[in-house]
């Protein structure tokens, strides 16, 4: 019979990577089974890291490596959310200080952390996940070449979450999605602004920021029902879109941009599992909930519930009582109640388009 692990990590995102460094700093002689593709980042680059994930790095052990990263701060965003002109918004709720992260460099720090770490608790295994399925209480994953076993399952697949069957249903709070596309800058200047830009508009918002390689990456969040049915083939579809906005339209007629490629489409819904835990699983970061990057909160999110998972195990014995995932689930629960809070109250303060079906349908 093949070794059977105490814990099985699906996927090796934020938060199967930080999920596995908890538990491994534990020393508590867990095994671990690691188990995911290496990451293909499918989303726009230049996403933010919010000032609040300082804590969790430190807590992670790879905040001084982070530092040396580099990675640009974002000292403003500027939008006219709520308001008739483009404002500075460093302070407010809808973005605080934070950094501009690279994922490719950010999970670097993550994984090289782990190489130091692992010793003989850690099986890593980087292949897709073909199959799960769960026999007389334990996990079973197959993956290419791997078949392996495991008592409790953290679930990190992100918003794929692998385990659908065996575990919980997800719950859309919305149908956001995300057209994004790279333009390559020319004359060198950038106006009004060369840093993160967010303009609501009649269908949805756009968010904009000048990446380090001089490349503007450009996102236009809608709902899908409310997206151009051309707009991933064809570049004038987004530029309709576009023509329509003031500020960003402006920002990349100033730049004197070239569209690199058209525009991809990606899922950007809020949405929750009915629960966040069960019988010897729990499910981590988007895999639990997805949130609309509004906040640009899903990283820290993803962080601070890889520990809340970790803490969840290593307070019982796996060995020796039924596993108990109760303060798990009341504490997700809490977060995702509080982040729709928050959510709602963004959404309420821009009120320039109230007839429109994308800003009704937040304001309910
Ligand atoms: C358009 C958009 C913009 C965003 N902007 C921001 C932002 O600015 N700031 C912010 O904090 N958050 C942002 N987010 C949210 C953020 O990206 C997520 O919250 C975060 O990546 C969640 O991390 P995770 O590890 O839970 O999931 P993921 O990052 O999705 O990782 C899941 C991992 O599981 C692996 N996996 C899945 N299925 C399988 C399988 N079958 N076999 C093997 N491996 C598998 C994947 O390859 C991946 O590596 C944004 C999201 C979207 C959609």
């Amino acid at each position: 019979m093949s070794q059977i692990y105490d814990v099985i990590i699906l996927g090796r995102g934020v938060a199967g990577l930080a999920s596995a460094i908890h538990l491994l700093c534990s020393q508590s002689g867990l095994t671990i089974a690691l188990i995911g593709a290496q990451p293909k980042f499918r989303q726009p680059q230049g996403e933010t890291l919010a000032a609040s994930a300082e804590q969790e790095l430190k807590m992670l052990g790879v905040w001084s490596d982070f530092c040396k990263k580099k990675f640009p701060i974002i000292s403003q965003t500027f939008s006219n959310w709520g308001t008739k002109k483009l404002i500075p918004t460093t302070y407010n709720a809808l973005s605080k200080l934070g950094w501009q992260v690279d994922r490719d460099v950010f999970y670097h720090c993550f994984e090289k952390k782990i190489k130091k770490i692992s010793g003989q608790y850690l099986c890593s295994i980087m292949e897709p996940i073909l199959q799960l399925k769960k026999d007389n209480s334990y996990w079973n994953v197959i993956t290419k070449n791997t078949a392996v076993m495991g008592r409790i399952l953290i679930d990190c697949s992100g918003r794929r979450h692998v385990s659908f069957r065996q575990t919980s249903k997800k719950n859309n709070i919305d149908k956001l999605c995300c057209s994004y596309a790279y333009l390559s800058l020319n004359s060198g200047i950038v106006t009004p602004t060369p840093g993160v830009l967010i303009e609501p508009v009649k269908n949805g918002w756009w968010y904009s920021t000048l990446l380090p390689n001089q490349t503007m990456a450009l996102s236009y969040f809608t709902d899908s029902n409310l997206l151009p049915k051309k707009i991933g083939s064809d570049i004038q579809s987004i530029q309709k879109i576009l023509a329509a906005s003031n500020y960003t339209r402006r920002r990349i007629e100033s730049g004197g941009f070239d569209w690199l490629s058209t525009p991809k489409i990606c899922q950007a819904s809020t949405s929750r599992l009915q629960r966040f835990a069960g019988n010897n699983w729990l499910a981590v970061g988007d895999s639990a909930m997805t949130l609309d990057p509004l906040s640009s909160h899903g990283i820290t999110t993803a962080l601070w519930s890889a520990r809340k998972a970790a803490e969840t195990i290593l307070k019982q014995n796996i060995h020796l009582t039924p596993f108990c995932s109760d303060s798990y689930h009341q504490e997700m629960e809490l977060a995702f109640e509080n982040f729709l809070l928050q959510k709602n109250a963004i959404y309420q303060m821009e009120n320039e388009f109230p007839e429109n079906i994308f800003w009704k349908n937040r304001r309910l």
